[in-house]
């Protein structure tokens, strides 16, 4: 027999779903000043594709409102490990874009303009300084590179767990093992844990991804 949580039940929003998506709306809620917001995730957080992700991490991106958002992620990993006390593996390994005719390198000289112009911290390094960091890269191949110091990589289910940790620390709570069984527009969100709770809500995002179909 499953004991019966205790559950508040009114939330300022409520958040389906405890992947990275939702881990971090919940808290950037929180930090701005929506304390009483909630999570609710069916199993375990990061139990969906942000436990498969492989973590790339990089600021090079045709669409400058990305650029700009993984440039504001990365910068955030540190934030969040200091308030969780969770980490997040990040590897700042730093990363090149090799151009191999002169179409490619126009396009990365754009590149580095818009994330010079955005604050980001991108340089051509020479097709020879390319190879001895990466001894596989044959330069004769190519006709320059873009290096970005921010490239690397992050543990995705350390990262959850220092987002869902620091909502914690700012106010927010989560809860696992509590799938969301009905939504109702506009109003209440019905959720169910092992036994049924209704959440009364003025918000809710819902960001269940796989397996949110019934919903
Ligand atoms: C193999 C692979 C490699 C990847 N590599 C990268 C990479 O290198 N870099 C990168 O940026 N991205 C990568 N991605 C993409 C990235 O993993 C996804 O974009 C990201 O994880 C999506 O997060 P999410 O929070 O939207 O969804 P999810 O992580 O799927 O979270 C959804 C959550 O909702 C919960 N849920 C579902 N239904 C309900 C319900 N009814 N009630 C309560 N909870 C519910 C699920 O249990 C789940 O925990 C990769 C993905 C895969 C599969």
């Amino acid at each position: 027999m499953i004991a019966e949580k205790q559950f508040p039940t009114h939330a300022r929003a409520v958040v389906i779903g405890g992947g990275v998506v939702g881990c971090s709306i919940l808290f950037h809620l929180a930090k701005f000043g929506w304390k009483d917001s909630v999570l609710l995730e069916r199993d375990e957080l990061t139990s969906g594709s942000s436990w498969h992700a492989a973590g790339q991490i990089h600021t090079i991106s045709s669409d400058p409102n990305i650029s700009r958002l993984q440039g504001y992620t990365i910068n955030l990993y540190k934030e969040i490990e200091e308030t969780s006390g969770q980490s997040v593996g990040l590897h700042s390994t730093g990363g090149f874009y090799l151009a191999s005719n002169r179409t490619w390198y126009e396009y990365l000289k754009r590149e580095r303009s818009k994330a010079r112009y955005m604050g980001l911290d991108q340089e051509f390094i020479s097709v020879k300084e390319a190879a001895e960091r990466h001894p596989l890269i044959d330069p004769s191949h190519y006709l320059a590179a873009l290096w970005d110091p921010l490239d690397g990589d992050v543990d995705p289910s350390g990262v959850c767990y220092a987002y869902a940790k620091s909502a914690r620390v700012h106010g927010a709570q989560y809860y696992t093992h509590t799938p969301v069984i009905e939504t109702n527009c506009c109003h209440p969100i019905s959720s169910a844990s092992p036994t049924v709770s209704s959440w009364h809500s003025s918000a809710f995002q819902r960001l269940a991804r796989s397996g949110s179909r019934p919903l």
